[in-house]
C-alpha cells in the first residue's frame, strides 16, 4: 500500500495506473458488442473547395454512443481497437456505411460527394482492405473515383511490398489515397515519392497557429508548394477562423475543412447544413 511503497504519490500513481487499465480493458470489453449493439454513429464534416466555396466531400469520423462509458472520442477508443484486432471489423462497418450513405444522398438527387474515410494500419497489414473495399463499393454503388483513404505516415514506416501492392491494386480501381496529419509523423519526405497519393492533408496542429505565428506560414507554404510540385492537393484541416482561411487561399491550399464552417455532424444535421450552405453559395452568385 501506500505508506510501506515509499508515500502519497507513489500510491496515487500505482492507482492512476490501474484506473488506466482497468478503463482500457473495459472499453475493449465492450467494443466487442459495439457493433452489434449499434453504438456506432459516422459523423460528417464538410470538406470546402478554397477556390470556388463549392463543398466538394466529407470526411467520416467515427462516433462510439455508449453513454455508460461517457461516449469515448475515436482518440480514446481507435488504438485500442487496433491493439485488440477489433479495428478491422469496425474498419469494414464504416467502409460500408459511408459509402452507402454518400451514395443514398446522391440517388435522392444531392450532388455527388467525396467520401473520406479513415483506415487504420492495421487494416492495411492485417486485414483485407481490397476485399473490404470491393465490397463497400459493389454494395453502394459508389464510383470508386469518389471514394478516398485516409491513411497516416505510421503505415509507411513499415514499408513493405505488400503494402505497396495494395495501393498499386487501389490506385488501378480508381480510388484516391491521402496522407492525414502531415508533418506530425516521422515518416521521410520521400514517401511523397514513393506512394501515390493524391492529396496530402496539413495537421490541425500547424493549421491552429498559422494565424499568429510566421514559422507555421513558413512551413505551410512548403508544404503546400511541395505537395502541388509532386501533383498532390492539399487539405488544410482544423480551419476555425477566417484569417486562417484568407492565408491558406493567397498560400494557394486547395481544400479546407474545420469549425469555421461545420463539425463533423450525423447524416440527417449534415444534409441541413449542406442545403443551407448551398442557397447560401447560390444566393451570392446571384
Ligand atoms: P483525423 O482523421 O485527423 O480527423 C480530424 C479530427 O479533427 C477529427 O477529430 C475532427 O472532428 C477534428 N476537427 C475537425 N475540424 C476541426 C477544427 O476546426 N478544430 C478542432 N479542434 N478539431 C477539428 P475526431 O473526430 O475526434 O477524430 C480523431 C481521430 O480519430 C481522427 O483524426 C482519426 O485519426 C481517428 N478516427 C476517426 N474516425 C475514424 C475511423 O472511422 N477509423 C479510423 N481508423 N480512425 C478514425
Ligand atoms: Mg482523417
Ligand atoms: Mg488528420
Ligand atoms: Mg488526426
Amino acid at each position: 500500500n501506500a505508506k510501506s511503497q515509499g508515500g502519497d504519490r507513489f500510491c496515487f500513481y500505482n492507482e492512476s495506473m490501474s484506473d488506466q487499465a482497468d478503463r482500457r480493458l473495459e472499453l475493449e470489453n465492450q467494443l466487442r458488442h459495439a457493433i452489434t449493439r449499434n453504438e456506432f454513429v459516422l459523423n460528417y464534416q464538410p470538406v470546402i473547395n478554397l477556390r470556388n466555396n463549392q463543398l466538394v466531400g466529407v470526411e467520416v469520423l467515427l462516433r462510439w454512443q455508449n453513454s455508460e462509458l461517457g461516449n469515448p472520442g475515436p482518440d480514446e477508443f481507435i488504438h485500442i481497437a487496433e491493439h485488440s484486432g477489433q479495428i478491422i471489423a469496425i474498419g469494414t462497418w464504416v467502409l460500408e456505411q459511408a459509402c452507402q450513405q454518400v451514395m443514398t444522398w446522391s440517388r435522392a438527387g444531392f450532388p455527388a460527394l467525396n467520401v473520406a474515410v479513415n483506415i487504420s494500419s492495421k487494416q492495411f497489414i492485417d486485414g483485407d482492405i481490397l476485399a473490404s473495399v470491393d465490397r463497400a463499393l459493389k454494395q453502394s454503388g459508389l464510383p470508386a473515383a469518389q471514394l478516398e483513404l485516409e491513411i497516416t505516415e505510421g503505415l509507411l514506416l513499415n514499408d513493405t511490398p505488400a503494402i505497396r501492392d495494395i495501393f498499386k491494386q487501389l490506385k488501378a480501381r480508381g480510388v484516391h489515397l491521402s496522407l492525414d496529419d502531415f508533418g506530425t509523423g516521422y515518416a521521410s519526405l520521400s514517401y511523397l515519392k514513393r506512394y501515390p497519393f493524391d492529396t496530402l492533408k496539413i495537421d490541425r496542429s500547424f493549421v491552429n497557429d498559422i494565424d499568429n505565428c510566421q514559422d507555421s506560414i513558413t512551413l505551410t507554404n512548403a508544404i503546400i508548394a511541395m505537395a502541388h510540385s509532386f501533383d498532390m492537393r492539399v487539405i488544410a484541416e482544423g480551419v476555425e477562423n477566417l484569417n486562417q482561411r484568407r492565408i491558406l487561399r493567397e498560400r494557394h491550399c486547395d481544400m479546407v475543412q474545420g469549425y469555421l464552417y461545420s463539425p463533423a455532424l450525423p447524416a440527417d444535421q449534415f444534409l441541413e447544413w449542406a442545403s443551407r450552405y448551398g442557397e447560401m453559395q447560390y444566393s451570392r452568385h446571384v
